[in-house]
């Protein structure tokens, strides 16, 4: 029996958001792999073996679920949101292109999940309804000075932006550096928003300009969207319009 991968997104929070693909995936599965939050919300049943491993050690996770392929199992890997967005896909591939000639013929597929940005945005309204650009601000795999250079340039040619990881406890400096050069670049009056924990209980939503907004708006639970200057309030909503002034 030839064994498969499958990568899966199990959506920002809520059950109900996690596609029925993935459900299927997740019921046809022999073991999963992932980091630990999101392994512990598959739930347990006879015939599944839960492998949950810590954050930051992607590559060995992608070998491991290979492996375990080339064994004959039916492996899931977990990550939240969509899989493809700064997430496991890329680094199951880069385990594939490193490894064993064997592997490639292995069935593995990706399954697309609701990415964050866009249950972000979903519950906002319509903030990305023009152009926009998706940042991770987190500089573990590349220098900060390249995330500033893609914030200056994404700010001048007025984008709108969904910001992943904007801020975590080992660099608090760095988000209140990104407000600079946003305010600088966009104009001080541009909307931002802050969604923190979306489709979870924990759920918090905020928008203010950026002139208003402080770096402990946010934290690694949320979602950061800037519009561009013609994002604007409607009632209770925050959107886009689909023409650019
Ligand atoms: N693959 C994931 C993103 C992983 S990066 C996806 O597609 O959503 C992790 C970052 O995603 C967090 O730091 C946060 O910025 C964002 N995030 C993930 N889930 C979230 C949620 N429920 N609400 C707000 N932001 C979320």
């Amino acid at each position: 029996m030839t064994g498969s991968v499958i990568i899966a997104g199990l959506g920002p929070g809520r059950e109900s958001l996690v596609v029925p693909e993935v459900q299927e995936a997740l019921a046809q599965a022999t073991d999963i792999v992932g980091y630990i939050p999101y392994v512990r919300r598959v739930a347990d049943r006879a015939g599944l073996t839960k492998h949950e491993s810590d954050n930051r050690v992607e590559l060995d996770r992608a070998a491991h679920a290979l492996e375990m392929a080339a064994e004959g199992k039916r492996v899931v890997v977990v990550s939240s949101g969509d899989p493809g967005v700064f997430a496991m896909a890329s680094a199951l591939f880069e385990a594939l292109e490193k490894g064993p000639q064997a592997w490639l013929a292995l069935d593995i597929r990706v399954v697309p999940g609701i990415t964050a940005m866009l249950a972000a945005a979903a519950r906002l309204g319509a903030p990305l309804g023009h152009d926009f650009a998706a940042i991770n601000l987190s500089d573990n795999l590349k220098p900060w000075e390249l995330i500033e250079k893609r914030l200056r340039l994404a700010g001048q040619a007025g984008f709108a932006m969904g910001f992943y990881n904007p801020r975590s406890k080992s660099r608090p400096h760095q988000f209140a550096r990104a407000l600079e050069i946003l305010r600088e670049e966009c104009g001080s009056e541009t909307l931002i928003s802050f969604a923190r924990a979306v489709s979870t209980p924990d759920e918090t939503i905020r928008t203010v300009t950026l002139a208003e907004a402080t770096p402990e708006m946010a934290d690694m639970r949320t979602m950061v969207i800037v519009g561009n200057r013609d994002t604007r309030r409607v009632g209770p909503h925050i959107y886009t319009p689909r023409s650019a002034s």
